[in-house]
């Protein structure tokens, strides 16, 4: 793809001039933005996205074996952050919050498995403490040296801090300490102030979540970024979003993925305003979400289709749209299937390679720090004897030994399925 692209072809005479800069590799601005987002040459936009990613990435396509562990959904903001399906009020039906013991119990599921990455976000309790955290990630790492850790977003690191009274840097440097290996890009939204009045408007402001990642990033501590959309957000709001994306990369280089989220309007406060129950986005607007980041954002090295909120089918297309990254296996998604997402919770590791294979691409499966662990997938049975690792570059080890934590005797209740600021 990547060796043949005639912008003069393009039916929307808006995306020439535009695939014209795409050609020369010039950076595109916010008027070129809105017309991509503008336009109805859906083929069109991703004919030029595709020759961008094509161009950066070939014909490879990440992927990593991960789980996902939500250890409370119990959430300050439960009341105001009207788009979330997950959080609860601490004594409202369906509250849950782990104890360290009942982390470890689930966390067990990857021995024996080629999970190399823990991905960790949950609510914003008001009396879980950052010791809480940084014991269970040195205790996770105890466990299992080699698998990464990605956890807990902007918006629970600021929240950490002001509980704590300490700064966000600080609280990054424990957590960093204690064997955290980056964070994930959940909690952005959609960075205008107007948006975030409407949908959250006690969440931290977008300049806010800002700082936290430029604060990460300083510390090396590497991150993702998201932007949540098909909500009350117009297209300038999308692209200044992006915008600032942009900017802080510019800046520090940091983040090394972006993934966009669909709103589900299932199960919370803003679909029931806005007459959205039972819809999500469309697979139009989620192409086209995923086409617009690969062209806007020329500084981020992937762009990831998160195959839970859009459909393992919808982001096997997006692998010709731009992207080349997909979400892995999960095991446990909570967040968007209490929001009403009807996929799978869990992505059996043979089913991700040929759901890549599929596309006509190449399945590398990756660490959290996107080192390639695999790229050889003479057998895609999901079971662990299957696969050949090379072994998983070194990673920090905890600070301090965490005390050792039996495994309960009984297994750990099963949490109901609730558990939105992920990614
Ligand atoms: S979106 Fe995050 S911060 Fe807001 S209520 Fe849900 S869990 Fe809490």
């Amino acid at each position: 793809m990547s060796g043949a692209l005639d912008p003069g072809r393009l039916g929307d005479l808006r995306l020439r001039p535009i695939g014209d800069k795409v050609l020369r590799g010039e950076r595109l601005d916010p008027d070129d933005g809105l017309a991509l987002y503008g336009t109805s040459d859906l083929l069109g936009l991703g004919l030029l996205a595709g020759w961008v990613n094509a161009r950066r990435n070939g014909d490879r396509v990440f992927f990593s074996a991960n789980q996902h562990i939500n250890p409370t959904n119990v959430c300050v903001l439960r009341n105001t952050c009207v788009f979330c399906s997950f959080a609860r009020m601490p004594k409202e039906e369906g509250a849950y919050t782990r104890s360290l013991d009942e982390v470890y119990h689930e966390a067990a599921q990857a021995e024996g498995q080629p999970t190399s990455e823990f991905h960790i976000v949950g609510g914003l309790h008001p009396k879980l403490r950052l010791q809480y955290y940084t014991d269970m990630i040195a205790g996770l790492k105890q466990r299992h040296p080699s698998v990464h850790i990605k956890a807990l977003t902007a918006v629970e690191i600021a929240h950490l801090a002001r509980i704590e009274r300490i700064s966000e840097r600080d609280v990054l440097q424990a957590l960093k300490d204690a064997g955290l290996t980056s964070l994930p890009g959940g909690g952005a939204e959609v960075f205008s102030t107007a948006v975030r009045a409407t949908i959250a408007e006690r969440k931290l402001t977008g300049e806010e979540w800002i700082r936290v990642h430029r604060t990460a990033h300083e510390l090396r501590i590497p991150t993702n970024c998201t932007m949540l959309y098909g909500h009350v957000e117009t297209a300038a709001d999308r692209i200044g979003h992006l915008t600032m994306l942009r900017a802080l990369q510019d800046e520090t280089g940091g983040f090394l993925t972006y993934i966009p989220l669909a709103y589900h309007p299932d199960h919370n406060q803003l679909g029931e305003e806005m007459g959205r129950v039972g819809t999500a986005t469309t697979g139009y607007e989620d192409l086209k979400n995923i086409a617009v980041a690969r062209l806007y954002l020329d500084n981020v090295a992937h762009i990831k289709t998160h195959w839970p909120m859009v459909t393992p089918f919808l982001s096997q297309i997006a692998l010709a749209f731009g992207c080349d990254d997909v979400e892995g296996t999960v095991v446990y998604e909570r967040v968007y299937h209490e929001a009403g997402a009807q996929t799978q919770m869990h992505m059996p590791y043979g089913e991700l390679v040929r759901l890549i294979r599929g596309a006509g691409k190449r399945p590398v499966e990756r660490n959290s720090l996107y080192q390639p662990v695999r790229e050889r997938f003479d057998d895609t049975s999901s079971g662990p004897d299957a696969r050949t690792r090379v072994p998983a570059p070194a990673t920090t080890a905890p600070a301090t030994p965490a005390p050792a934590t039996p495994a309960p005797a009984t297994p750990a209740p099963v949490v109901s399925a609730r558990a939105v600021h992920a990614a």
